[in-house]
């Protein structure tokens, strides 16, 4: 039903940022895949302001605020095609972890805060990060922080340890989650503090290298620590005590958002899957496509990508009309059951390229480091199952 929704006008946006992805996104892709992310700075700067040019810019954005303005179902269409190649997203300007640092500040920031942080954010002059996990207390548990913002006369002083802040190398600003009440509820504790990098006492200490790759740039992770980073009041984003909602709303289109890249991915993966299949030949005249287990991967990945699409699709279309908080059970089940089709899909195709599939000759590898991260970022598996369980079996009690 709701696939009928899809207008002439999108269809038509589709079909050029098809084009786009296939002219000006995948030349970058090998380059991307062989050398480190600032090297290639300038290439892509290029195809970010062309596609800028083209008004294929911030899909997911208001158009109050220069974006696209389309719905969380449109963007899923528009994800899944950005998500065929790791830099698709990144060209747009829709990338983790900037576009939900964009719609907090859209919802919550004050008029000085979107002019300082948004809008440079909005016009992709700077990047940004979201630093809230901590190595030593578990990431599943977001009201248990370490990190504290103190009020200082008319500022705050942040003190704290993060890692896995996502892009924090090459950064402007992160948004800290950080204890500003210890005494308040659980989940009242916690408020967001906007640092900026060039405050005293922010410091990255290393890029962590995950599966063998520090990365670099956006394409990084970073490992931080805020020592007595003093930052006026007026950086709280939000009413004081309000970080875990906040948090909450960010992660409710984050998690989706994830999950329709993640089906772009599995296209592509299909795609190499079948296009090797039929090249490769076992001896004279004789493809791995005639191979009954390589059928077997084949069919069931079709299979697999195309529920999931619809899985998630329809998640779309109940948080456009109902909002995210009506979709929670929804948001859960895709959440791991795509990170789950995303992982089997990966790996089928790297089995059927052989030791091709180990090597960054395509994107596979790359995805298979990374992707992995799937099933436990934005809340592992365990977690969500163990939230839609209890919710479905409320109803039962
Ligand atoms: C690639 C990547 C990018 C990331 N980017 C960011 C970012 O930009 N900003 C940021 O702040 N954080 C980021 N993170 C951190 C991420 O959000 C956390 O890793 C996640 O919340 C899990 O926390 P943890 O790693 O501390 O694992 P833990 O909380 O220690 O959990 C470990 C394991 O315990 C199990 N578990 C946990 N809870 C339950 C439960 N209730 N029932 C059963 N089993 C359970 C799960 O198997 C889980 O994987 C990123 C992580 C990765 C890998």
């Amino acid at each position: 039903m709701f696939l009928e929704s899809i207008s002439t006008e999108m269809k038509l946006l589709l079909q050029t940022l098809d084009e786009f992805v296939r002219e000006e996104i995948l030349p970058l892709e090998r380059p991307f895949l062989l050398h480190d992310f600032d090297t290639l700075l300038p290439a892509t700067e290029e195809v970010r302001q062309r596609a800028k040019g083209l008004g294929l810019w911030l899909p997911q954005i208001p158009e109050a605020y220069g974006g696209m303005g389309l719905t969380l179902f449109e963007h899923g269409l528009v994800s899944e095609r950005l998500g065929r190649t790791p830099l698709g997203h990144y060209i747009l300007n829709c990338q983790a972890p900037d576009a939900g640092n964009m719609e907090i500040l859209i919802e919550h920031g004050t008029p000085e805060q979107k002019e300082r942080f948004l809008m440079p954010l909005l016009a992709g002059d700077i990047r940004s990060c979201f630093s809230m996990t901590e190595p030593e207390n578990a990431g599943s548990n977001p009201t248990w922080l370490s990190t504290t913002a103190t009020k200082d006369g008319d500022d705050y002083l942040v003190n704290g340890h993060k890692w896995f802040s996502t892009g924090a190398d090459g950064a402007a600003f992160a948004i800290v989650m950080a204890v500003t009440d210890p005494a308040a509820a659980r989940h009242q504790r916690a408020s967001m503090i906007i640092v900026p990098v060039d405050t005293p006492g922010f410091h990255i200490v290393e890029n962590t290298s995950v599966m063998g790759e520090r990365g670099q740039g956006w394409a990084s992770h970073g490992e931080i620590r805020y020592d007595d980073c003093r930052v006026p009041q007026s950086n709280r984003l939000g009413a004081e005590g309000m970080g875990f909602v906040i948090a909450q709303q960010r992660l409710g289109p984050g998690r989706i958002h994830h999950c329709m890249r993640w089906i772009g991915i599995c296209e592509r993966a299909f795609d190499l899957m079948c296009r090797q299949a039929t090249l490769r030949e076992l001896a004279p005249g004789r493809t791995l496509a005639e191979m009954g287990p390589v059928q077997n991967w084949i069919a069931e990945s079709r299979a697999e990508i195309d529920a999931a699409r619809l899985l998630v699709l329809q998640t779309a279309y109940k948080i456009d009309r109902e909002g995210a908080y009506a979709a929670r059970d929804d948001i859960s089940l895709i959440k791991f059951h795509v990170a789950g089709v995303l992982q089997a899909v990966l790996d089928r195709a790297i089995q059927v390229h052989g030791a091709m599939g180990m090597t960054d000759e395509t994107p596979l590898a790359f995805w298979y480091r990374h992707e992995r991260a799937a099933r436990i970022y934005d809340g592992p598996d365990e977690v969500h199952k163990w939230s839609v369980a209890r919710r479905i079996l409320s109803r039962y009690a």
